[in-house]
């Protein structure tokens, strides 16, 4: 199975993560077997449980000292980051230092995959926003019960960050208007244009509206009431008019 597009190397990518699984370099290849054995590149070798807590809380006693589950997580979310280039990995936004600001994302949500909460293909990094809005949107259904993590090909509706080349499915630019930055999505793709319908577009604006400079910064406070309120009318009406501005910038940029 060829889960990564070509040119790319799965064993490759593994390998290269766990030779970084511990801040400490002695402890690295206790790291390592710890990650194996938790079965962390072979989701069809775990139960389908939501471990995510219980990892985190764990500690191991090996040659080289105790290790933490919450160390393992730290080194695997700047390892995440890095491969990144240190930006989300939904809307290209520069990575904020520390774990709140940059939460490890379960590109299929733990909520609906358990076997998956803990499976290196299914995490990345993305900015708290992405994360916090994505929450709300649907990810991809398949249509048999998944034992291992979907191939690449599986995913006919979701962009998955990674999995697929950001460029190829949506065109990011920025323009800065009086000051203030105005970041920009376009769909590419049937990938890219269901991320930027589902939450991209109102991250945008979220972003434009929450720069300092913007003119619609005293205004703020209501939008976001708007944008993280439960009222789900209030949501698609917000949603509509953001969709519709957004847009109008983005072709008003690209022409
Ligand atoms: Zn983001």
């Amino acid at each position: 199975m060829s889960l990564l597009p070509a040119g790319r190397d799965r064993q490759a990518e593994e390998a290269e993560y766990l030779a970084k699984s511990h801040k400490r370099v002695k402890r690295r290849p206790h790291a390592a077997k710890i990650m194996k054995s938790e079965n962390f590149f072979d989701a069809s070798r775990r139960e389908s449980r939501d471990v995510w807590g219980e990892f985190y809380a764990t500690e191991w006693q090996t040659p080289a000292g105790l290790i933490k589950g919450a160390e393992l997580m730290a080194a695997l979310r700047d390892h995440l980051a890095e491969l990144q280039d240190e930006q989300c990995c939904y809307c290209r936004e520069p990575l904020l230092k520390g774990g709140y600001s940059r939460p490890i994302e379960h590109v299929l949500p733990r909520s609906e995959h358990p076997r998956f909460t803990l499976h290196f293909w299914n995490l990345a990094v993305s900015c708290e926003r992405c994360n916090r809005l994505k929450g709300k949107t649907q990810s991809e259904t398949f249509a048999r019960v998944l034992s291992s993590y979907p191939d690449l090909a599986d995913f006919v509706s979701q962009y998955h960050p990674r999995l697929h080349d950001y460029d190829v499915h949506i065109k990011y630019t920025a323009i800065v208007q009086n000051g203030v930055n105005i970041p920009l999505y376009a769909g590419r793709t049937v990938h890219g244009r269901n991320l930027c319908s589902q939450f991209l577009h109102a991250a945008a604006l979220e972003m434009t509206l929450l720069s300092p400079k913007s003119k619609f910064y005293g205004d703020v406070n209501t939008i976001q009431n708007f944008i993280v309120s439960h009222d789900e009318a209030a949501i698609d009406k917000v949603q509509a008019v953001q969709t519709a501005l957004l847009e109008a910038m983005v072709n008003a940029a690209t022409g």
